[in-house]
């Protein structure tokens, strides 16, 4: 079984103060137990702050975006150079709220795949279908299209360092809806079968494939414990460390008495 991974995606939110004290009670309560792999994504002008508290800790530092250039005339922009320069090990790409808000194509999510794997971040590629998609019976090939092209010409001694994340769009915030882990389980198979199809049986078998969307505290064990589920996406529970711990520990079959698992 793959190590399960949790991934905290803190958006636009926190000021310094709440960021420190944020990184701070996950550090602490994380502690030595490395049975869940645990990284934190806040917001850019925090990401220096964050990598301090979380340096010589078993919390890893990410990013929830970089422009796919390693410098010049970019105004406003970030890359995977500078990202890697404050100690980022890992960054969020092809996140629903850029695709939807923003309008990035699965063309542009490509090339900053590519341009963060080639300077040797990892990748937690998202992808996910709409509500109406699902409803006309399209998430497979919206899954299907998003990782073809989302994935194009990758090399594959990158691929260990990709995870997938599916994340319904219809299951993110509190929108009212959830996925069930059934739905999960069933959609993260898909995405194996799709993975496998393009790059081959092994990697598809090695493939990490979170799930995201409304994961709260209650709810993470059973989705954490389904076959296929190697971990979990969080939003707005990562804002709050209690609930981010638990859901952490709820990736753990049995729980010891320290750090993440206490
Ligand atoms: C997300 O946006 O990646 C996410 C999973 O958000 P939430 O947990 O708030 O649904």
């Amino acid at each position: 079984m793959r190590k399960k991974s949790v991934v905290g995606n803190w958006k636009m939110h926190t000021t310094a103060d709440e960021a420190r004290r944020l990184a701070n009670a996950v550090v602490e309560g994380v502690g030595n137990d490395d049975r869940v792999s645990v990284a934190l994504c806040p917001p850019f002008p925090y990401l220096a702050l964050v990598g301090k508290i979380l340096d010589g800790s078993l919390v890893a530092l990410g990013a929830q975006n970089l422009y796919p250039e390693e410098e010049g005339a970019f105004t406003g922009e970030v890359s995977p150079t500078m990202l890697l320069d404050v100690g980022c090990k890992v960054v969020i790409l092809g996140h629903s709220e850029r695709r939807h808000a923003l309008g990035e194509s699965n063309a542009f999510i490509n090339q900053k795949v590519r341009a963060a794997l080639s300077a040797g971040l990892d990748v937690i590629l998202c992808i996910g279908e709409t509500l109406d998609q699902r409803k006309v019976n399209r998430t497979e090939s919206v899954l299907d299209r998003q990782l073809i092209q989302g994935l194009a010409g990758l090399a594959p001694d990158a691929l260990p360092r990709l995870a997938i994340a599916y994340e319904p769009v219809w299951a993110i915030g509190e929108g009212g809806h959830r996925a069930t882990p059934r739905q999960a389980q069933e959609a993260h198979e898909l995405i194996r079968n799709s993975f496998g199809k393009l790059f081959g049986e092994k990697p598809s078998l090695a493939l990490a494939v979170l799930y995201g969307g409304s994961v709260k505290p209650e709810s993470a064990a059973a989705l954490l414990h389904r076959s296929g589920v190697d971990g979990a996406l969080i939003g707005g529970a990562s804002l709050n460390a209690d609930q981010f711990l638990a859901i952490a520990r709820a990736g753990i079959r049995e729980p010891k008495t320290k750090g993440v698992a206490a």
